[in-house]
Order: structure tokens, then C-alpha cells, then sequence
């Protein structure tokens, strides 16, 4: 699996860190980034992508 952030799209409202803060951070560029961990809960993974307000957040 595999979490992806549109970086053009994302608007850096800081939502996807708030729902999940041990997968997403919030860079120095003001976007959102995802980090490298090796096992992730992808239920919470989705539940911040379907509260991304531009679906920047992909979840494959
Ligand atoms: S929720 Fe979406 S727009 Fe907001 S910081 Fe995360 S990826 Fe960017």
C-alpha cells in the first residue's frame, strides 16, 4: 500500500496531521508530506484522505 500527496493540489490546511500526525507532517513549504513507516493503519489513512477538502490524498 502506498500513500501519496498531490503536492500542487495540497492547500496546507494541516487537516491529514491532525486526523493521522504518526503518518503526516507538515513541511517548511507549508505542504503536507507523508512519512516512511513500514506498517501504517490504512483505515486511518483513508479517513484523512476523504477529509482532504482537495482529495490531495491518495491511498493505494
Ligand atoms: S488535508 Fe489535504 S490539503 Fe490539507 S494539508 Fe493534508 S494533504 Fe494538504
Amino acid at each position: 500500500m502506498a500513500v501519496v500527496i498531490d503536492q500542487e493540489n495540497c492547500i496546507g490546511c494541516g487537516v491529514c496531521e491532525g486526523v493521522y500526525p504518526d503518518l503526516f507532517e507538515m513541511a517548511s513549504d507549508g505542504k503536507a508530506k507523508v512519512k516512511n513507516l513500514s506498517n501504517y493503519d490504512a483505515s486511518l489513512a483513508q479517513d484523512a484522505a476523504s477529509q482532504c477538502p482537495v482529495n490531495a490524498i491518495t491511498v493505494s
